[in-house]
């Protein structure tokens, strides 16, 4: 599933490409995918001005310029693809919004949508998201006030999204390996020098990976470079078997609360 740094990826780019175009067109092939009769969609879409594109925790925002807000969440499976038609990926498309000659394919959106919202709908469904890692008001000391209030597993507590928003299955292990810590730790054995690095390892683990353009499999655009560059940088995600990079032990995976977790007993302890 994208996580925080595949949709900053793809909020980057799609400021490239689509902020202050108007949407020419607006084609649903699967209704589930909106929220909407699919006129009523449309009708809200169609002509109207990207005004303004942002992204808070795994979703991506899309502002029109009549004031309603394209909600959009990839969850497993999806990704998006920009181009013209002969570009077009041979996958099925659920939702295209065109752009001119040039168009916004929203592909494997089977669990993942793209609805429709006024900012104060909008605001309700986002209400309960915890803080942005990577934003400016999360800050040690809010770090270390959050993490006093759990007392469950490190792997856990980095999934949850009302605690900490945009990180999920990757990152966590990503971020648990870069601060030297194993996923399986509960928050209250952490020391204070765990925490700190734990802190610093978030926004290190995160911004490295954006940089990088994310893991999505799929680029974004015809010769597009960057996206999924992470994909070769990850250390111990989806790498059971394999030789760790720091320490030459070997990657070790195991469940935890129900998800594949990748660790190195060698160096995190
Ligand atoms: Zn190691």
């Amino acid at each position: 599933m994208p996580e925080l740094p595949e949709m900053e990826n793809y909020k980057l780019l799609l400021n490239q490409y689509i902020l202050g175009k108007t949407v020419t067109d607006v084609q649903i092939n699967r209704v589930k995918s909106i929220n909407v009769p699919p006129e009523d969609f449309i009708r809200k879409v169609k002509l109207h001005k990207i005004t303004y594109i942002e992204r808070r925790a795994k979703h991506l925002l899309f502002y029109l310029d009549n004031g309603n807000i394209l909600l959009l969440h990839l969850m497993l499976g999806g990704w998006m693809y920009y181009g013209g038609a002969a570009d077009k990926p041979k996958r099925t498309v659920q939702v295209q919004l065109s752009f001119g000659d040039h168009h916004l394919y929203f592909i494997g959106l089977r669990l993942g949508y793209l609805h429709i919202h006024d900012v104060k709908r909008t605001a309700e469904v986002l209400s309960e998201l915890g803080p942005e890692p990577l934003s400016n008001e999360f800050t040690m000391e809010v770090f270390q006030t959050l993490i006093k209030m759990k007392h469950t597993k490190l792997k856990s507590v980095l999934l949850d999204q009302n605690f900490l928003s945009g990180i999920g299955n990757r990152y966590s292990d990503e971020i648990c390996y870069e601060a030297k810590i194993l996923p399986m730790r509960g928050l209250d054995q952490l020391e204070k020098d765990e925490v700190i690095m734990l802190y610093k390892s978030i926004k290190e683990v995160l911004k490295t990976a954006i940089n990088n353009g994310g893991y999505m499999e799929h680029p974004f655009f015809k010769g597009d470079t960057l996206t999924g560059g992470y994909e070769a940088l990850l250390n111990v995600h989806g790498r059971e078997g394999e030789i760790c990079k720091r320490c030459g032990s070997i990657i070790q995976m195991e469940n935890i609360s129900s998800r594949k977790t990748y660790y190195c007993k060698g160096c995190q302890i």
